[in-house]
């Protein structure tokens, strides 16, 4: 049988099985999606320019890689079968939501033939996830603590036999501190845009309305799969001994603090999940410390850790290149830094894509809430006096990234008690992150961030200004006040925050771990609340306006 590899955009990884006896590959450039939305210009170019070098890297390799550019699926698949009639189309299931069933249609109007198998690029199958539910989590909700423990359980990632490495399952409590002032984290690598890079760039920002900076200073992404486990040796050498501890930090000036930059290049398939964690887990038994036990901002005092960290001298941490040539100088790396890295990837990435799979279509419009506002203006222009907001929508104009707490913790805390609709602004993530696909957006925008559901969380990621306070710098230099809540200068968190818990009363105050937050409510008297609702619908008035 004549076999066609049929790769998608997010599938871009040459060492996959389904290539192995394949006669030959289809990649297909379709543009029309993106006519849809004004991407990022720097998302637009990554995944472009990450499949044209990836035809060009499976061609050294010795493929045969048909490459087509249309404006759509069925354009390309009508060119390419009525050359090949015979042919077999073999595609590893598409992580989106019913592409698999849209793009079998397509194959079928064009006279061929799909066999649809596994998606090598994920970890775990939608059968483990199945047993797991079937066994444990029966049900309508799912928890990612407990599918964690589960897939450490199944595959012996940081294990000690059936115990947890280090006897806790989870060092949670070791990744919530801020650096002091002055700590700079190590520098991220970049990877100079090459030409090709530069010339899709170029094409991009000329054929699409796209959003965000559309020049290429800050495009720091690997484009390739040599260049993306680059990144991760880099990460795992210089930045996951910080990333334990400040791994829920924010600092002004910082978009990236220690984190690992992975997720564009693992969500296109240049780098597998697994080699991420199995490269952090080598690292952990070389380099290996207690929990808390290594302080990358140098000021000796471990979070409680008792382990031995004379291995390095902390002048080779982020420090001198020579001394980071050879393993005895890289710093340790505690057991809080590796397991904090591993539950991201193998608890909640496979979690998310799970519990997508099994709650779509529902969970892209869910909306318990009811909440139906217009996204405030300035999350598409930057605008604003909010120092913690800038700072998050400004990095992802500029690089089409944001931390996991500038996501959760600003950009979604916020539109979240502001009222803003989940599907509006989980589009708004899609269009401007670099590292955004349907299947991971949704899941963290509507159900985690805004609450549309309870499927994955009994309570809502809400916080006043006092979460930010507590993990940023940011609060100091605001024009707005954060220990107040109401009258002109409060910080707009505080009165939206206290709004939003009795707007949602009813639905809120029963569920999941609400309990202290309501006794905070009951304790504010009329006036108090007057305050507050007026505050509130001020800060409401002028976000809409574009003038908070
Ligand atoms: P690190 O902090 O270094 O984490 C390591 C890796 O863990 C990431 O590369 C990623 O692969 C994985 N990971 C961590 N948390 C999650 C999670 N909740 N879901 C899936 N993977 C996770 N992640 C995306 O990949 N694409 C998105 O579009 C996306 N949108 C998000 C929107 C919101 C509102 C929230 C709260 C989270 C979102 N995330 C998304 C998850 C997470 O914020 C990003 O994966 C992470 O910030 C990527 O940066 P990093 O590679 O430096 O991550």
């Amino acid at each position: 049988d004549d076999v066609t590899a049929w790769l998608l955009g997010d599938q871009l990884n040459p060492t996959l099985d389904v290539l192995a006896d394949a006669d030959r590959v289809l990649l297909i450039e379709a543009h029309g999606f993106a006519d849809r939305r004004p991407y990022h210009a720097h998302k637009l170019t990554l995944v472009f320019s990450a499949m044209r070098h990836f035809r060009d890297d499976l061609r050294n390799r010795g493929h045969d890689v048909t490459y087509l550019k249309r404006d759509s699926f069925g354009d390309a698949l009508g060119a390419f079968l009525a050359d090949r009639p015979e042919t077999t189309l073999r595609l590893m299931c598409p992580a989106s939501h019913g592409a698999a069933e849209r793009l079998e249609a397509l194959v079928d109007e064009h006279g061929g033939h799909l066999d649809l198998v596994e998606n090598e690029c994920f970890l775990t199958t939608p059968a483990d996830w199945r047993e797991w539910t079937g066994e444990h989590e029966p049900g309508r909700t799912y928890r990612q603590e407990h599918w964690y423990r589960h897939a450490r359980r199944e595959t012996g990632i940081l294990m000690d036999g059936d115990e947890p490495i280090g006897g806790e399952w989870n060092y949670d409590e070791y990744n919530q501190e801020t650096p002091p002032e002055g700590w700079r984290p190590p520098e991220t690598p970049r990877f100079e845009p090459d030409a090709l890079t530069r010339e899709t760039h170029e094409w991009v920002t000329d054929r699409f309305d796209t959003w965000g900076t559309d020049d290429l200073d800050g495009f720091a992404w690997p484009t390739t799969r040599a260049d993306a486990l680059d990144a991760l040796e880099d990460f795992i050498e210089r930045r996951l001994p910080a990333f334990g501890r400040y791994q829920d930090a924010l600092v002004a000036g910082e978009p990236f603090l220690a984190h690992s930059l992975c997720s564009p290049a693992i969500n296109l398939g240049l780098l597998h999940p697994m080699e991420a964690i199995e490269a952090v887990e080598a690292a952990y038994a070389e380099r290996g410390v207690d929990p808390g036990a290594f302080d990358p901002a140098g000021d000796g005092t471990g979070v409680g850790g008792t382990g031995d960290t004379t291995a390095t001298t902390l002048a080779a941490f982020g420090g001198d290149e020579s001394s980071a040539d050879t393993d005895t100088t890289l710093p340790p790396v505690p057991l809080n830094a590796a397991e904090g890295f591993i539950r991201q990837v193998l608890g909640w990435r496979e979690f998310m894509r799970h519990v997508y799979r099994e709650t779509m279509p529902e969970l892209a419009r869910a909306n318990q809430l009811d909440q139906a506002r217009d996204l405030p203006p300035a999350y598409w222009d930057g605008e604003t006096g909010m120092t913690c907001l800038s700072e998050a929508v400004g990095h992802v104009r500029e690089y089409g990234y944001a931390h996991h707490i500038e996501r959760l913790m600003v950009l979604s805390n916020f539109a979240l008690l502001y009222g803003a609709d989940p599907a509006e602004l989980n589009e708004w993530f899609h269009l401007g992150f670099v590292d955004a696909y349907h299947w991971v957006t949704t899941p963290n925008v509507v159900a985690m961030g805004s609450f549309g559901t309870d499927v994955l969380s009994s309570k809502p990621y809400a916080s006043s200004g006092n979460y930010v306070n507590r993990m940023s710098d940011y609060c100091s230099d605001c024009p707005y006040t954060v220990s107040r809540t109401t009258g002109e200068g409060a910080c707009p968190f505080n009165a939206l925050y206290w709004d939003f818990l009795t707007e949602n009363e009813e639905f809120l105050r029963g569920t999941g771990r609400m309990g202290l937050m309501y006794s905070h409510v009951d304790r504010k008297d009329d006036e108090e609340w007057e305050a507050i609702r007026e505050r509130a619908a001020t800060v409401r008035e002028r976000a809409a306006a574009g003038d908070l």
